[in-house]
């Protein structure tokens, strides 16, 4: 169906530069809603972002971007201090409205979403100013000592941040203000289950005076997300699925469009007979629970040692029936509903096939109908096996699948026998014993007597090989994705005709074999030799 009538308040930076689009026939507009997840009731409704008005958010994006980026670092710093102020000043409110669109625990909007946001603006104050600075880079080759370089770092231009509902304000926040400090533009295509929170991020970044063509919002679902992976964006910074993740990489690669993808994981965590299961259960509960177990770095295996499993597995299940489900708005929830009942299905499906495998169930299993229309009970199994899904494949749910071994080696090779490679921890009294099975496992993070909480350490890395994606985001490595790398060299003696130009015959070929003996030839004595054998190439009579 066509139409002419389209709604361009969808993108509130869009109508102006769309006045003219809105007398053209335009496809008919998709729409969608907000729901809350807890309650099933409907926060508001939304038009999709046609690609045109993705093309004009994007070109107004690239016009306004040269001025961004000569504004300079300093004042860019002092924007995105105003903007930790701001949000600061609005924690409760912020926080409330992630719990509210995304259903987490209260407690978990202000720790896992406003402090990471908070301490990433405060990251890339203190960092950026070192980072963009021009770094030199020394010449340790005798016959470059005249010349001297330097890395520059120059902002790619206009970043595409495509990002999921799961923690709807930490994702694109963070990637956005490393974005913003380098001198990026950015446009973000949020979720389209949790777009208000987006829009609320831009609110508060357009208030602590981001300029509105610098930081803009389209709302949409996947088609939107895809007309800006085939805009004129210079980056795409992609957090989601690896389903969705693959065809945007698809998608970038005839024009080569330079991408971070941060994908799924199936995170798996190793129980050692020396641990402190009391801190380790708890630990373990909470790696695999918190977000209703929708975090890219949940626990979602965890093999315990033989010899401490009986143990292990009583403490996690007396655990798990005291954790509190309900409205993450209530102050005592621990675990709130999940985002969507496509979320239960996938659950629901592993869990099955899990028992008709011959899985135990020893608590959980069932949905909550009577909480609100998302809810599942934490559930522990046993009697698990790698022949499973609930072992290979991302489940994304509150699931704490249990599985023993015997061998530090059989703990390592399971853990390793994974598509994904996101994160892991491993649970011991002894560091070093950790820290040497850390160091054999093939993940992008692991954590010691810990989980997922690396995501809030603004100054580590995020992000794993394999299915799990590409590049980084968050840290020093998360900043060097949102820079093109320039290499300036400029030669100190402008006059002197270069040895290596042209000229060429046998008696520079003898030189250059001297001059090569003089720097790389066994022993002393064969140097100088080399040395002196080279020095005519200095005086080159035949040189062009
Ligand atoms: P998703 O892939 O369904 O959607 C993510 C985003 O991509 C959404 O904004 C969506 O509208 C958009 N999108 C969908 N199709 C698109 C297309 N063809 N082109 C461009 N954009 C498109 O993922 P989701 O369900 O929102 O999020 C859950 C997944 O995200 C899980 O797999 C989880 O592991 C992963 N995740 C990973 C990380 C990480 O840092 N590695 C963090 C959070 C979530």
């Amino acid at each position: 169906m066509w139409n002419i009538d389209r709604n361009p308040s969808i993108h509130p930076n869009a109508p102006a530069k769309l006045a003219l689009m809105s007398t053209v026939i335009a496809p008919a507009t998709r729409r969608f809603a907000s729901f809350n997840p807890a309650t099933g009731e409907l926060l508001r409704e939304f038009d999709c972002a046609s690609a045109e008005e993705v093309q004009a958010c994007v070109a107004s994006a690239c016009a306004a971007q040269p001025a961004w980026w000569d504004l300079g670092v300093q004042r860019r710093r002092q924007i995105l201090r105003q903007f930790q102020l701001l949000l600061h000043e609005h924690k409760s409110e912020v926080a409330r409205l992630v719990t509210e669109e995304a259903g987490k625990p209260y407690a978990e909007s202000l720790t896992a979403e406003l402090m990471v946001v908070l301490d990433a603006a405060r990251f890339c104050c203190e960092t950026a100013y070192a980072f963009l600075r021009p770094q030199p880079v020394p010449h340790g080759n005798l016959i470059m000592k005249a010349k001297c370089g330097v890395l520059l770092r120059e902002p790619h231009g206009v970043i595409g941040i495509i990002s999921p509902w799961n923690y709807p304000f930490s994702t694109p926040a963070s990637e956005t203000l490393a974005a913003l400090v380098t001198g990026n533009a950015v446009v973000l295509k949020p979720s389209e289950l949790t777009p208000l929170v987006a829009l609320k991020l831009e609110k508060l970044l357009h208030a602590a005076g981001v300029p509105r063509d610098i930081f803009q919002v389209v709302i949409g679902d996947g088609a939107t997300g895809s007309a800006l992976v085939d805009s004129a964006v210079d980056k795409i910074v992609f957090t989601g699925s690896v389903n969705t993740g693959r065809r945007i990489a698809q998608a970038a690669a005839p024009r080569f469009l330079p991408l971070v993808l941060e994908l799924g994981g199936k995170d798996p965590t190793i129980v050692l007979d020396d641990a402190d299961l009391d801190t380790a259960s708890s630990g373990v509960v909470w790696g695999a629970f918190m977000n209703a177990g929708q975090t890219c770095l949940s626990i979602e295996r965890c093999y315990v040692h033989c010899r401490v499993y009986d143990r292990f597995v009583e403490a996690c299940v007396a655990k798990t029936r005291q954790l509190r489900v309900g409205n993450g708005l209530d102050s005592s929830t621990e675990i709130g509903p999940m985002i969507h009942e496509r979320q239960l299905q996938t659950v629901e499906a592993h869990i099955k096939d899990a028992l008709a495998r011959g899985a135990k169930l020893l608590c959980g299993g069932t949905r909550l109908p009577e909480l609100g229309p998302n809810f599942y009970a934490p559930t522990v199994l046993t009697g698990v096996t790698h022949d499973m899904r609930i072992m290979t494949e991302e489940t994304f749910g509150p699931v704490l699948p249990i599985m023993p071994f015997d061998t530090e080696d059989e703990a390592i090779h399971l853990a390793n026998d994974s598509v994904y490679g996101l994160a892991a921890s491993v649970w011991t009294s002894n560091r070093a014993r950790g820290e040497a099975i850390a160091r054999r496992l093939h993940v992008g993070t692991v954590m010691v007597n810990d989980s997922i909480s690396a995501f809030a350490i603004s100054e580590a890395p995020h992000g794993g090989p394999q299915h799990s994606g590409i590049g980084r985001t968050h840290g020093r490595l998360g900043m060097e994705e949102m820079v093109r790398v320039k290499y300036l060299d400029s030669d100190r003696v402008p006059a002197m005709k270069k040895l290596w130009w042209f000229g060429y015959g046998p008696a520079f070929s003898a030189q250059m074999e001297g001059f090569l003996d003089f720097l790389f030839a066994r022993g002393l004595i064969a140097r100088l030799q080399g040395g002196l054998r080279s020095l005519g190439a200095i005086r080159r009579k035949s040189q062009l």
